[in-house]
């Protein structure tokens, strides 16, 4: 057989084969919106005799688009309750889908490079770029946000339906829409509410004085520990920038009428931070973690960034008396940006007692973050970071010293948002 009649026979079986998945994805679009409209008949029905009694059609089209530009009429209710309700209509009907390209919006310029291959692909009520936005998930250019797009299998797709709809209903506000400061209070803490970008600008600009500036990452863990802990919480208080770090923090925020830009954490900045010092030529110290983890990091980060200058490393425990030799060790090396991976609240207390004696420009406060890079513990995989649920995967890695952490601080954390007042404290 030629190369080219095995090469269009493979292609046939490529197009078939997503030509089978979209008919399964439309069966299984249209037996749950055939449920819920089974469900919601009542409302239906109430719905009907409104626009009858009002002598109003029961009825109307709204048009809406998809990142493509393409317009879709879609029905809506004219009068009654949850109008929006009589998308399901559509969606028996295969107009639109439950999971598809997302509606046009400032996101879907990435998208539109890939229009071609998208153009198979329907209007969803959730897509791709509602559920990264809505957990805030900050992704690097190595994770293709299109590559889960293109899933043509069945399993796939409810897979990804389920993750964009649960993402919408944790982390999304249907009542109102939530104001987005720059600034606002959570748990007494003021936090800084800016975008991945703008937090690297912040630690890699030039400071107009002398002293290093300092930042740390308010998480769950920190926002418990620091309801018995006083130092910590003037500790945090002091630091120049708190940034909002994890999906807890996201919902607090929700509850409070926040919406928290992106999800600034740590782990999710260093790679692009070190993509950012490599352009400009600043280099990093790494302090913290058991001994040998922040050469490991270090090495594991000149491997991905090879222009990048780590200025120097130190395991996270020194007594007291040798502090002086490393924060000697610290400065001489030149190091532009430090980072302080102690974990809470040992690091955000260094901040706050040797910041002042370090020439660095700027300070942060990241955790756990060198044991990740080191390889000790892997990352959780893309879809349950969307879903804002690394700490299950850090969970089933260190089940032992997590426990405490997120099986009990988790609920206790929800509990102080939902039924007391502190998440609403002031500053
Ligand atoms: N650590 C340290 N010195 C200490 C105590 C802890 O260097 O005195 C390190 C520890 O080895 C670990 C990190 O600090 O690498 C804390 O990790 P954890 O997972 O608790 O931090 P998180 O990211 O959850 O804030």
């Amino acid at each position: 057989m030629s190369l080219s009649n095995t090469n269009s026979k493979v292609l046939d079986e490529i197009e078939t084969g997503a030509h089978q998945a979209n008919q399964a994805f439309v069966v299984v679009d249209s037996f749950i919106a055939a449920i819920l409209i089974c469900i919601l008949m009542p409302l239906f029905v109430l719905n009907t005799l409104v626009s009858i009694l009002r002598f109003q059609p029961i009825f109307s089209l709204t048009s809406r688009c998809d990142c493509l530009g393409r317009v879709y009429d879609c029905h809506r209710f004219t009068c009654g309750w949850f109008r929006n309700t009589a998308l399901l209509f559509d969606i028996i009907r295969a107009k639109i889908a439950w999971y598809g390209l997302p509606s046009a919006n400032p996101n879907s310029e990435r998208m539109n490079n890939n229009s071609e291959e998208l153009a198979g692909y329907k209007l969803g009520v959730v897509s791709y770029v509602e559920l990264t936005s809505a957990s805030g998930l900050v992704i690097d250019e190595g994770d293709s946000p299109n590559a889960d797009l293109h899933a043509k299998s069945l399993p796939n797709y409810i897979s990804l339906l389920s993750r964009a709809l649960l993402a919408k209903v944790l982390y999304q506000s249907s009542r109102c829409s939530l104001a987005q400061p720059e600034q606002f209070s959570l748990f007494g803490f003021k936090i800084n509410n800016c975008t991945m970008t703008q937090a690297i600008d912040w630690v890699t600009e030039r400071n107009f004085t002398n002293s290093c500036k300092t930042a740390c990452f308010v998480n769950v863990n920190s926002v418990n520990q620091s309801t018995s802990n006083s130092d910590l919480v003037n500790n945090i208080k002091r630091a120049d920038y708190r940034f909002a770090d994890g999906s807890g923090m996201r919902v607090a925020a929700k509850h409070c009428g926040f919406r928290i830009v992106e999800n600034v954490n740590g782990t999710d900045m260093l790679p692009i931070l070190c993509k950012r010092l490599e352009k400009s030529g600043q280099s990093i110290f790494l302090y913290g973690a058991a001994s040998g983890v922040a050469q490991r990091a270090a090495h594991a980060l000149t491997v991905d960034f090879p222009k990048l200058t780590i200025a120097g490393t130190h395991h996270g425990f020194v007594a007291s008396s040798d502090m002086q030799s490393l924060l000697n060790k610290i400065n001489e090396s030149g190091a532009d940006i430090l980072l302080v991976a102690l974990g809470s609240p040992y690091q955000e207390a260094w901040l706050e007692n040797y910041a002042p004696h370090v020439k660095c420009k700027t300070a942060l406060a990241v955790g756990g973050l060198f044991d990740f890079f080191a390889g000790e513990y892997s990352r959780a995989p893309l879809w349950l970071r969307q879903l804002g649920m690394e700490w299950v995967w850090r969970l089933i890695q260190d089940p032992k010293t997590k426990f405490k952490r997120y099986v009990i601080g988790n609920p206790v954390f929800l509990f102080r948002t939902f039924f007391t007042n502190k998440a609403r404290r002031g500053i």
